[in-house]
């Protein structure tokens, strides 16, 4: 591992209060779920931080359950266990089919939906399903929860409200009407980042979000309105390359992302019409 020689401490609560507790009178604390994103930046020697406080042995936080007419998945939740849910499978079939494609077996047993959020990568393949499905994000600290709309939560690259103090404890996902679609698009089927990620519902109001277009996941609410007031797939096409500014990297160029994007809402239009 090449992350600096000084010695790493870990922090291990066993219940969420005494993890609040920790954040707040021992911090700066890092905390860590699965660690699937922490270990390849300790082993890439970029992340600073030698002071972990650990998610996993947080049950509550693996919970997933439905709460009235609220799906609520616990921030430690794997994709294995996410993937392995009937109250998921049943009302957001999206985040099933994002939690197949996520990593291999292995990242899926060890990754966690909170630490996808918190890591808030723009290729993070669960943001999406969270922007189109309209879901919020349940923050706590010791002064109690907070709820934040998915669509507010990150405020720039890799930059989110949620305070040093603060844990994901859950996501809140409302009932979804419509029929839900999503598309990954990478290299290779397993393993591989995405270029680009869309996820999507057909409703009267279709909602539609992308990932790597831009610093962080978004919604196209003009695409939407394009549809929803009964525009042709290549007028809203059109739109939508208006509204996405996708970049140049590592990955891919910015003209095979805005292709991409326009074809994966040609696919999702033409696949859910019939049931739409
Ligand atoms: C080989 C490999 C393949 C991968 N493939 C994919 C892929 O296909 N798609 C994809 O989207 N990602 C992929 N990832 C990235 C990673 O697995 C996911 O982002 C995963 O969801 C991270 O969850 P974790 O529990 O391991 O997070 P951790 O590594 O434990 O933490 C990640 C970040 O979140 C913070 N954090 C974790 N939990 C919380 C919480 N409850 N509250 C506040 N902060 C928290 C941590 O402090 C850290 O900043 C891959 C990673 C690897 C190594």
């Amino acid at each position: 591992m090449r992350t600096a020689v000084e010695p790493l401490e870990l922090l291990e609560p066993k219940t969420l209060g005494t993890a609040l507790k920790m954040l707040r009178t021992k911090g700066p604390l890092t905390p860590i779920a699965g660690c699937t994103d922490v270990f390849v930046l300790l082993n890439f020697g970029t992340l600073k931080a030698t002071r972990f406080l650990d998610l996993s042995r947080l049950g509550p936080l693996r919970r997933i359950r439905e709460l009235g007419d609220v799906l609520s998945i616990g921030a430690g939740a794997t994709y294995t266990e996410i993937i392995r849910s009937r109250a998921v499978r049943r009302r957001l079939p999206m985040l099933v089919a994002a939690a197949r494609e996520i990593g291999g077996p292995q990242i899926q047993n060890r990754g966690t939906l909170g630490g996808n959020i918190a890591n808030g990568s723009p290729a993070g393949d669960s943001l999406p399903v969270l922007a189109a499905a309209e879901a919020a994000v349940v923050l706590a600290s010791t002064d109690g929860d907070r709820r934040v709309p998915f669509t507010q939560f990150y405020t720039g690259y890799r930059q989110s409200v949620m305070r040093a103090d603060e844990l994901i404890v859950a996501v809140e996902v409302p009932p979804v009407e419509g029929t839900q679609w999503f598309r990954k698009v990478g290299t290779r089927a397993a393993q591989a980042i995405s270029k680009i990620v869309m996820a999507a519902v057909r409703a009267p109001t279709p909602r539609i979000a992308l990932g790597s277009v831009a610093p962080t996941v978004v919604r196209l609410p003009r695409t939407e309105t394009a549809l929803a007031g009964g525009a042709s797939v290549a007028q809203a096409q059109r739109v939508m390359l208006d509204e996405i500014k996708p970049i140049d990297d590592i990955r891919s160029t910015a003209e095979y992302r805005r292709r991409v994007s326009a074809n994966l809402l040609a696919r999702f239009w033409e696949q859910t019409g019939a049931r739409g």
